[in-house]
């Protein structure tokens, strides 16, 4: 007699059902304008998404985003279709006036999550709710080697308390390899004065390896990053890069830069992480204290 009942196939059913659902990941990114977050965006999912601001002609201004845009686009990789939403805000602290400059990405990020709840609490409730809540948040830092500026650190700290945020250094290539190592560690020691929280969160009933290789990420953060859309050949073999004159800063190459570590963080490691956390932490506490008010 076979004792094989076949209900260990209920993970291929489940996947089947996953890859023909597809997945949606919706990444935001904030920071001053020409810090190569459009850049940086194209880089890490290989195809042109956001234009940059970047002149190709001296005679035009630099365009600035002013409002915030959403920018949608569906990518494949062999069977999995993940459907994009980049969500582009205006370089904060660009004005003259920067005071509550990022009142309206906070306002975009919970008015998701109220879209999300209204769609929840009706009474014929979807059986697939579209999902807009932003599941990363990319703060871009400017190259100075200079400590965060107080503005940095409330927004820092304003952003992290609805979202999941990921900090890294813009345009690294700027910065010596001395120089990029003390702005890493003043930037970790920022961050941990003002007791702020970043992603990635240790859960109760995580085990030893999520762990570890939450522990490891923290010891990364921020990442200091190149983004490029350009094709240079390096050894004879393309890659993208940039050229300056006195050589090619690689960025895929990790001893350039921490693109590499970036990209298998967000897109290989902790994708569904970034995704579940945005559901479990963030958004429930929004439901939480939405349910709370409603009954007093
Ligand atoms: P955004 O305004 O933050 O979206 O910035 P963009 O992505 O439009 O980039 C602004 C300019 O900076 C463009 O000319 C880019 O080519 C350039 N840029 C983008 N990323 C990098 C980088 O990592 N290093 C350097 N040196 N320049 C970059
Ligand atoms: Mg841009």
């Amino acid at each position: 007699l076979n004792g094989y009942v076949g209900f260990d196939t209920i993970t291929s059913q489940i996947n089947r059902k996953l890859i023909l659902r597809g997945f949606q990941f919706n990444v935001m990114v904030v920071g001053p304008s020409g810090t190569g977050k459009s850049t940086l965006i194209n880089t890490l999912f290989s195809t042109h998404i956001m234009n940059s601001s970047g002149r190709d002609n001296i005679d035009e201004p630099i365009r600035q985003t002013t409002e915030i845009s959403v920018i949608s686009k569906v990518i494949q990789e062999n069977k999995v279709q993940l459907r994009l939403n980049l969500i582009d805000t205006p370089g904060y602290c660009d004005q003259i006036n920067n005071d509550k400059c990022w009142e309206p990405i906070i306002k975009y990020i919970r008015d998701q999550h109220a879209l999300y709840l209204r769609r929840e609490l009706t009474a014929h409730r979807e059986k697939n709710i579209p999902d807009t809540r932003v599941h990363c948040c990319l703060f871009f830092i400017r190259p100075t080697g200079h400590n965060l500026r107080p503005i940095d650190i409330s927004v820092l700290k304003r952003l992290s308390e609805v979202v999941n945020v990921v900090p890294v250094i813009a345009k690294s290539d700027s910065l010596t390899i001395d120089e990029r190592l003390a702005f890493k560690q003043q930037i970790r020691e920022d961050i941990a004065k003002h007791g702020i929280h970043l992603y990635p969160y240790d859960l109760e009933d995580m085990d030893e390896s999520e762990r570890s290789l939450n522990a490891a990420v923290r010891n990364i953060i921020p990442f200091a990053v190149v983004g490029s859309e350009k094709t240079v050949m390096v050894n004879g073999k393309p890659t993208r890069g940039r050229q300056n004159r006195w050589g090619i800063v690689d960025v895929e190459n990790e001893n350039h830069c921490e693109f590499v570590y970036l990209r298998n963080f967000l897109i290989r490691t902790h994708l569904q992480d970034l995704i579940e956390m945005t559901a479990c932490v963030h958004y429930e506490r929004f439901r939480t204290k939405q349910l709370l008010a409603l009954k007093e």
